[in-house]
């Protein structure tokens, strides 16, 4: 009897590289390396969040039940939502794989952002579904164009439209989500893992006001606790009981729940976090020698074309600069560099001048 489904059409998730694999790698000190290729937070968890954890420790001997629906009402609280709205997962890709479950059936679709962020379709096949893409491309910049979606839209049952969108940096407008959400069938599930670092508002009341368009968040970016893997989502009311019949129980830890309490309540961190965001991609975009991407997330995207991003990109790794090489994104001639401290930054830019100048001389 063969005993895993064939799974041949599947391929597993490629992280960004970790500071310990380049390290060992390249015989560098793990504390030298710039880590500027997962878009996390370069200023640390939020102090609040650290002392909730140590906190959390006496208590994880029990399963996090009020715990669960306290955190998510705090949420919804700071969201202004009705709590039934609003469900918890492992992570933003937690509460795609969960909405997945409730949506998706043997052969139903997804439609995503081409280029974007994977695992929305390894989400999709995972559940026995297939992914097709709709090109961002037009010209010069990567734009969201409801027209496109809507024309390249084949009745799939969920529309992800990622603002600010990774790896591009692009952000969308809340008339864009609803053009493509008249124009569709399915479900449009606006991504705003980069959300707290753009200018646009939330698309939050649309997923309340209508019963086709769904918000997914995260606390791994700006809240700073991507370890602890908690995300979000705000659901149209059908949605949301859907969700809660399928979730894996107590699928966050009390550990993470107790952060995310911290986490949001420490209104100075994230404050922080966002300032420097900002300063980042814009000092990024205006210091890089490549060039750059208008961003709204908390990275840039930069072209280094003609050469091979592959090759930038280790070069930069044993020069101590760890960045993203966007070739599986499709992007064979680009890297995309987060926001790290002032002091990252700066280097990151030195170290990627430099490599493109001995690159392209
Ligand atoms: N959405 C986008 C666009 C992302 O780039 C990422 C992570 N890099 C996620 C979601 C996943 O977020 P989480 O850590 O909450 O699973």
């Amino acid at each position: 009897m063969n005993l895993l489904r064939d799974l041949s059409a599947l391929e597993e998730y490629v992280p960004g590289r970790g500071v310990d694999e380049v390290a060992r790698e390249h015989g560098l000190d793990p504390d030298d390396l710039a880590k500027l290729a997962s878009n996390e937070n370069p200023l640390g968890p939020p102090p609040a969040a650290e002392e909730a954890i140590h906190e959390a420790a006496e208590g994880v001997n029990v399963y996090p039940t009020a715990l669960h629906n306290d955190v998510r009402d705090e949420v919804a609280e700071a969201l202004d939502a009705p709590a039934e709205n609003v469900v918890l997962g492992p992570g933003a890709d937690g509460v795609f794989d969960t909405v997945g479950r409730a949506v998706l059936e043997d052969g139903d679709g997804v439609l995503t952002p081409e280029p974007g962020f994977s695992y929305y379709g390894m989400s999709a096949r995972n559940l026995g579904g297939y992914e097709s893409s709709y090109p961002l491309r037009d010209g010069d910049g990567f734009e969201y164009d409801a027209e496109r979606i809507v024309d390249t839209y084949d009745g799939e049952k969920v529309v992800y439209i990622t603002a600010p969108n990774n790896p591009t940096g692009t952000d969308t407008t809340l008339e864009t989500v609803e053009r493509v959400a008249d124009g569709v069938e399915g479900i449009v599930f606006v991504d705003e893992a980069y959300w707290e670092f753009s200018d646009r508002p939330t698309a939050v009341p649309l997923a309340l006001e209508r019963d086709d368009v769904a918000v997914a968040r995260t606390f791994s970016k700006a809240y700073g606790l991507a370890g602890l893997r908690v995300g979000y989502g705000v659901l149209p009311d059908k949605l949301a009981s859907a969700y809660r019949k399928v979730v894996t129980p107590f699928c966050v830890g009390s550990v993470s729940l107790y952060a995310a309490r911290g986490a949001l309540g420490d209104d100075e961190h994230r404050r922080e976090t966002i300032e420097l965001a900002r300063w980042g991609r814009d000092y990024m975009s205006e210091e890089l020698e490549p060039p750059t991407y208008e961003s709204h997330g908390n990275f840039v995207l930069a072209d280094v074309s003609p050469m091979d991003a592959g090759e930038v990109a280790a070069e930069l790794e044993r020069r101590g600069v760890i960045v993203r090489d966007t070739t599986s994104f499709g992007l064979p001639s680009c890297i995309r560099v987060s926001v790290g401290t002032r002091d990252e930054t700066r280097r990151a830019v030195e170290e990627i001048n430099y490599v493109y100048e001995e690159g392209t001389a």
